[in-house]
């Protein structure tokens, strides 16, 4: 571990766990921009994930207008950009709402780490791998990189801030989810919102935080490829669901018979049975959208991957 040395953005200094020792392919030539894709999340929310311990993410900075928290040294290798990203660039998370504050903050930020590294471009995530990230930031790069080239360099110490920071109390963790560190969900039962644009999000339909056609269509189409004919036909009396986008009681059949089969331990967390048998049956596959129904579909959710069209898969 190199022990970090703050630039003059950073507010404070909180070093993760998650990061690889070093930059055994040469020094950093990339600033990597990603935004943390949940709106209403907190700063400090999103530094303590990227801290857990035993993570599989995270990053050298979370810029805010909040402030500047660096968890891992630019001479380290932050986990936040994958196999291309990882190797030679700085990653930033940034504030999804992006106010004209959070953007300030961040150029101040690009402008320090180039005081220090050189004149390193701007990457968006989505230029090293399949992703959404860095979502609304990706279309203004080229304004970030402007404003960051206006910054003056000033000499403002951060040290005080950055040494009360490390003692502060830890406060409540964001819950992101394991697979894609998306907001994690609510299992709550209820279709809200969120629930629906995480489940436009995996499905591949887009981020609205209502149902639609084609969302539905996905999540048929889906039923059909890990569901056999013969067991569809039993369920509904057809070998496969139309996939006519109405999430109907032979849909929702397919997905119960589906999931309680293949989490078990789930269903019977969410309210059902322990099993899925010809004495328990009628407790979980009713065909109905109830309040375990959606709260199985809610695990399933959290443990599945953006764009993927599937669940629980990439
Ligand atoms: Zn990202």
């Amino acid at each position: 571990m190199t022990t970090i040395a703050p630039n003059r953005a950073v507010t404070a200094v909180r070093q993760s766990p998650n990061y690889s020792a070093g930059r055994p392919a040469g020094a950093p030539n990339t600033i990597t921009i990603h935004w943390w894709g949940s709106y209403g999340q907190s700063h400090d929310g999103v530094v303590n994930y990227l801290c857990r311990q035993g993570g599989n993410s995270s990053a050298h900075y979370v810029a805010s207008s909040q402030g500047v928290t660096q968890l891992v040294s630019d001479r380290d290798r932050a986990w936040h950009a994958g196999a291309l990203g990882n190797p030679r660039s700085i990653g930033i998370e940034c504030r999804p709402e992006m106010s004209d504050a959070d953007f300030a903050m961040v150029a101040k930020l690009i402008a320090a780490i180039r005081a220090e590294h050189g004149d390193l471009p701007l990457r968006g995530h989505k230029d090293w791998m399949a992703t959404q990230c860095p979502g609304t930031w990706y279309a203004q790069l080229a304004r970030l990189d402007q404003l960051a080239r206006g910054q003056k360099a000033s000499a403002a110490s951060a040290n005080t801030t950055a040494l009360q920071a490390q003692t502060a109390p830890a406060t409540k963790a964001a819950k992101l989810t394991a697979t894609d560190r998306q907001l994690m969900l609510d299992v709550d039962g209820i279709p809200g919102g969120h629930t629906y644009a995480r489940l436009n999000q995996v499905m591949g339909t887009g981020t609205k935080g209502s149902p639609s056609e084609a969302m539905w269509k996905k999540f048929q189409l889906f039923l059909n490829t890990v569901v056999s004919s013969k067991d569809i036909r039993n369920l509904t009396g057809a070998p496969s669901l139309d996939a006519d986008g109405i999430a109907g009681a032979k849909t929702w059949k397919t997905f119960q018979y589906w999931s309680g089969n293949v989490k078990p331990a789930w269903m019977a967390q969410v309210g059902g049975p322990s099993k899925l048998t010809g004495a328990t049956w009628n407790q979980w596959v009713d065909g109905v959208a109830g309040v375990k129904t959606w709260k199985m579909l809610q695990h399933c959710l959290n443990s599945s991957y953006a764009n993927s069209g599937k669940l629980l898969s990439k």
